[in-house]
């Protein structure tokens, strides 16, 4: 687990709620370097704690890439900013939360969509799966 904040240089500290670190300084959420699992949870405006994301890192996963500071999480989705370790590439992994079945179809058609667009306004696709 790091230590300082990559951000601001800060201790980073257990979070309460989520498998993450956080600095008390800048408040951003980072994913220890050791993680195997990561688990995110915030509480809904009517107090209800709920479940963002549940993961299991696995070593194929962990062996492409290298999961750093959270940098948002929402209905669809939660995106962690990333180092693609075989190019060393600084990349954002977003990790679809499904609700519905069909949830994982549009996702995958999404991101072929986008993968198939080049312009310096969109993002780029790197990999799916
Ligand atoms: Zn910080």
């Amino acid at each position: 687990m790091p230590d300082v904040c990559p951000a601001c240089g800060r201790p980073l500290v257990a979070s309460v709620d989520s498998s993450l670190s956080r600095c008390a300084a800048c408040k951003a959420q980072f994913v220890p370097t050791d993680a195997t699992e990561i688990s995110l949870s915030s509480v809904t405006r009517a107090g209800k704690p709920r479940k963002l994301l549940e993961l299991s890192l696995s070593p194929e996963f962990k062996a492409l890439y290298r999961l750093g500071r959270l940098i948002g999480s929402g209905a669809v989705g939660t995106v962690f900013q990333a180092i693609h370790l075989p190019m060393g590439r600084t990349v954002a992994v977003k990790f679809l939360v499904q609700r519905h079945e069909s949830d994982l179809a549009r996702f995958l058609r999404e991101a072929k969509l986008l993968g198939s667009i080049r312009h310096p306004n969109v993002v780029q696709i790197f990999d799916i799966g």
